[in-house]
């Protein structure tokens, strides 16, 4: 049976090419997105076409029924997933001062509620398969924190809090969970600072496809 893996927010940037890489390894691919359907029915299509398993299911990952939906639907169509990448995010850009509770509440229920609703939803099932990989996509500013980008950071630093803790709770199960904290990568999330100064912590811009191997490199440590 083959493989299959879930990856959020795979309509666009580091998302999608990680779908084509586990696509490319043979691996069943779910595509999720929420408004670029354009875009991921097009890297569907692109992937059919060269003989690959995929599917894109519409989700908002930071609401828990259409995400246990969406799992719902990848067993019943592939019988399990075994590699989830929490991929799905957004981010913010303002100072504290301007930052409201609403903006703050909508960037931790994308970043960080939808990492939860994700795993929430699949560890049932690869519990069940005792064998299963997750990886959640955090920042160097969750590692670093970056200025203007306070709640941004912090979402991702929960992230990085909650892969440790998660790795812990199910190692027992077979289960194993990584992040990764990637610097700063060419995609729509970044385009406001093309052309700009980068900061020296964010050492060189990377195009996803970069990401997208590291990503694939944690399945190869796991399978
Ligand atoms: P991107 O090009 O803006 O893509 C973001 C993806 O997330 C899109 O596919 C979007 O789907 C999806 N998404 C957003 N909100 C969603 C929701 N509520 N439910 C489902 N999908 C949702 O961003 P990216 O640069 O590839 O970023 C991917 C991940 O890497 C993010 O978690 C980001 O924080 C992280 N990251 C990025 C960088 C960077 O420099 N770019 C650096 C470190 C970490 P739709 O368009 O279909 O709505």
């Amino acid at each position: 049976m083959k493989r299959t893996v879930l990856i959020t927010g795979a309509s666009r940037g580091i998302g999608r090419e990680t779908a084509k890489i586990f696509a490319a390894s043979g691996y069943n691919v779910v595509v999720n997105y929420l408004e670029s359907e354009e875009q991921a029915l097009d890297l569907i299509f692109k992937l059919q076409k060269k003989n690959h398993n995929a599917i894109a299911i519409k989700a908002d990952v930071s609401k828990d029924i259409q995400v246990q939906a969406m799992i719902d639907e990848a067993i019943g169509k592939f019988g399990k997933i075994d590699v989830l990448v929490n991929n799905a995010g957004i981010d913010l850009y303002k100072q504290i001062q301007d930052t409201t509770y609403e903006d703050f509440c909508k960037v931790m229920k994308i970043n960080v509620g939808g990492v939860f609703n994700c795993c929430r939803s699949v560890v049932p099932h690869m519990i069940k398969e005792k064998n299963g990989l997750i990886i959640n996509i955090s920042s160097i500013w969750g590692e670093q924190g970056a200025s203007c980008e306070v709640v941004y950071s912090a979402s991702k630093s929960a992230v990085i809090g909650f892969s440790k803790a998660l790795k812990k709770e199910l190692e027992p199960s077979n289960i194993s969970v990584e992040y990764i904290s990637p610097g700063f990568v060419k995609t729509r999330m970044t385009k406001r600072f093309i052309g700009q100064e980068i900061s020296e912590e964010l050492g060189e811009i990377v195009t996803p496809s970069t990401i997208a191997r590291e990503v694939f490199s944690c399945s190869l440590k796991k399978f």
